[in-house]
């Protein structure tokens, strides 16, 4: 994408819409390429790589994980991510509030919620999604988990052609978004509908979506993991 390309799909998005650009398997030089048009947000799937890309990059970028995250790994990308959004269970966001507390940071995540028809993508179930908001708000109440807000809900939808599939997922991530957003407490309150990639993201945005998270349509076709 040159500056033009560039500008023109951020405008296509509309100025409510955070683009989230999914650099994966994506050479350093191909984000700082994005960087120098401005572009602030990127997303990362796999921590090792992240850590070693962000020593590289200046420091005002906005690091997103989208990958799914395992607990051991959490200090190590802590002390500077902006968003975990692949929150997909309890435990997972009670050890992101303890490295945050360790080192004085409230840590941005979102809830990912699993509304693909494939089993191979994680996230929480409509019922585990219910009794996570529970746990959080309660644990608002009582003082414990200070270290992370809860600022709404992440999912993949299927990978398929058939665009009414994608759509009914899509929609059903919205209402649940909509369902808690009246709900606020000092560690919980929705402003970010992560959905839409670079093969559904117009579906995405008729459904509700606020975020996109788009890769190979911005950057080009990634390299295969070996
Ligand atoms: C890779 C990835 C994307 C971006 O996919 P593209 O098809 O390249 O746009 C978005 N979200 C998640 C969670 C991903 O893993």
């Amino acid at each position: 994408m040159n500056s033009e390309q560039y500008r023109q799909f951020k405008d296509s998005l509309g100025s409510n819409t955070t683009l989230v650009a999914v650099s994966k398997l994506q050479p350093v030089s191909s984000i700082r390429h994005l960087y120098n048009f401005g572009h602030l947000d990127f997303g990362e799937n796999y921590v090792q790589e992240l850590i070693e890309k962000h020593v590289q990059l200046p420091p005002d970028i906005n690091w997103h994980f989208i990958g799914h995250l395992q607990s051991n790994k959490i200090k190590y990308i802590a002390p500077f991510i902006h968003m975990i959004q692949s929150v997909d269970s309890f435990k997972l966001l009670m050890e992101i509030d303890r490295q945050g507390k360790k080192i004085g940071r409230k840590i941005n995540c979102l809830l990912q919620v699993h509304i693909a028809k494939e089993d191979t993508k994680f996230g929480l179930s409509e019922e585990e999604l219910d009794e996570m908001v529970t746990g959080i708000t309660h644990a608002a109440e009582m003082n414990e988990m200070n270290h992370i807000m809860v600022s709404g809900l992440m999912g993949m939808a299927t990978l398929t052609d058939e665009s009414a599939v994608v759509a009914a997922e899509m929609k059903y991530l919205s209402v649940l978004y909509d369902k808690y957003l009246h709900v606020q407490t000092p560690n919980f309150h929705f402003k970010y509908l992560s959905m839409g990639m670079s093969a559904d993201y117009k579906l995405a945005l008729k459904a509700g979506s606020n975020m996109v998270r788009i890769g190979s349509m911005v950057f080009g076709e990634r390299k295969q993991l070996s």
